[in-house]
């Protein structure tokens, strides 16, 4: 049972999404917003005009819509002059924000609000789920958890994890990396 301050909160991006100020770029049926809280160094969300809920308000008519909101995470990308292989598009299979939202995130999780095991599982294991997958993939409770017990396991390498900070701490060497790399090349 949700209270009334959960309700709100879960709400948020309704909010947000009703001041066109908020939007980083548009199309006739969706929107493109900053992710408040980034998992990551970038991190947006797409989110449709039309009152949908969430992925379980998802059906196969919906695909036409689902493929302009990919369109518009791919512009994103390319309007902020990223490279789009440095991102990884997709819906969590258990949201707790109301109003469909596709994330747009870029590799490197590198970021204070990455702080719980369940956000990492969320964008680095199956129930991150491609556009196609989002009206017919349904995880149970079960599977989430399950998920999120096992190691986690680094995006970049055959590292393993078994607790969040060595996790962030080694993704942190993977990004000073690149840095370092694109400084040289
Ligand atoms: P999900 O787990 O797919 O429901 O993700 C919801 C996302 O919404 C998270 O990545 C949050 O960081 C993000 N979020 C929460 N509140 C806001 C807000 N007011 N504006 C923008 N993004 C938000
Ligand atoms: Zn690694």
């Amino acid at each position: 049972m949700t209270n009334s301050v959960g309700n709100e909160w879960a709400a948020a991006l309704i909010t947000e999404i009703k001041d066109p100020k908020n939007y980083i770029i548009s199309s006739e049926n969706a929107v493109v917003i900053y992710d408040k809280y980034p998992k990551a160094r970038h991190h947006y969300l797409v989110l449709p005009k039309a009152v949908i809920p969430d992925v379980f308000h998802l059906n196969l008519g919906h695909l036409s819509l689902l493929e302009e909101m990919h369109f518009l995470a791919q512009n994103v990308i390319e309007v902020k002059s990223f490279q789009l292989d440095d991102f990884k598009i997709g819906f969590h299979a258990q949201p707790s924000m109301q109003r469909l939202h596709l994330h747009v995130i870029s590799k490197d999780f590198v970021s204070d609000c990455l702080k719980k095991k369940r956000h990492w599982v969320n964008f680095n294991t199956e129930i991150f789920l491609q556009y196609q997958d989002a009206c017919i993939k349904r995880f149970t409770k079960e599977k989430i958890e399950e998920l999120t017990a096992s190691t986690l396991q680094c995006n970049q390498c055959e590292f393993g994890a078994k607790k969040l900070p060595d996790l962030k701490r080694h993704l942190l060497e993977h990004w000073a990396q690149r840095q370092s790399d694109k400084f040289l090349f």
